[in-house]
């Protein structure tokens, strides 16, 4: 696997020819990877012959300068662990390399992303986008995998695709869960051993039959401090907070 830190290296990679007929698949991520990120790896290294992934932790998608300063980081083993799955390329940019335009220029979708965790994060779902595009665009993918965790987002990135007609596909995947049901998030590893044990409760009472307000209820009584529950197109979405972190979850219903 090959590390790649800048445009200029990327673009001299990418008008090689040696792989100009070649499919590519592409996993953007903020790095601190986990079983979630990497099935979406997996399932792009089975669909395609090229596969990349991006680590770059958007600091334009946090609403919450702390909780981007507190964003877990582990590089080195990130890198270790892609090694072991068949990617190609690792893209590691720094900010001015994504942002030469010190972020002047913005995505916004004015719907969707003002609803759900929009609601609760402003900016947020602006922060995604421009950046999405922006690696979209640089990498030119065949296909980019985005996880069901986090559905709002997908759905964002699968609108912006179509109205910007990018030739990428947008694929969606499963939500991948730990034993207990708590789904794999790099925020899963600032959980306190005893809000660790809380978390599952998360997932628990999310899919479970109960009204909204109940949930609520069972979500405060369980020692959750809940941001939302709000069903949404045949899903129930949620985010809570144990102590600083802040969980998301959805599920059919
Ligand atoms: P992030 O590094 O949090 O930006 O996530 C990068 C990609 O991995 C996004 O498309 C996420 O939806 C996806 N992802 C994160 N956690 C999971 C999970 N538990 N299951 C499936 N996909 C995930």
């Amino acid at each position: 696997m090959q590390i790649i830190k800048t445009v200029e290296q990327w673009r001299s990679w990418r008008s090689g020819n040696t792989h100009a007929s070649k499919s590519i698949g592409f996993v953007p991520t903020m790095g601190a990877l986990h079983k979630g990120h990497l099935s979406l790896v997996e399932r792009s290294v089975k669909e395609n012959q090229i596969n990349v992934v991006s680590i770059f932790l958007n600091p334009t998608q946090f609403n919450n300068q702390s909780d981007l300063q507190a964003y877990p980081e582990s590089f080195e083993t990130d890198v270790a662990q892609l090694e072991r799955t068949g990617v190609d390329q690792l893209l590691a940019p720094d900010f001015n390399e994504i942002y030469p335009d010190n972020y002047q220029y913005k995505v916004i979708e004015t719907s969707l992303s003002k609803q759900l965790c929009g609601k609760h994060r402003p900016g947020h779902f602006d922060g995604v986008l421009s950046v999405v595009l922006r690696l979209l665009n640089l990498v030119q993918p065949d296909r980019a995998y985005f996880g069901e965790k986090d559905y709002q987002q997908y759905q964002l990135v699968k609108g912006m695709a179509e109205a910007f007609l990018l030739e990428t596909e947008i694929v969606s995947c499963s939500t991948v869960r730990e034993a207990d049901g708590l789904a794999f998030s790099s925020r899963n590893f600032r959980l306190t051993p005893g809000d660790r044990e809380l978390a599952p409760k998360f997932y628990e009472i999310l899919s479970s039959r109960l009204d909204l307000e109940k949930a609520v209820s069972e979500l405060v009584a369980s020692g959750f401090k809940v941001d939302y529950v709000e069903d949404f197109k045949n899903r129930r979405f949620g985010a809570v907070y144990l102590g600083e972190v802040r969980l998301i979850d959805n599920v059919p219903c």
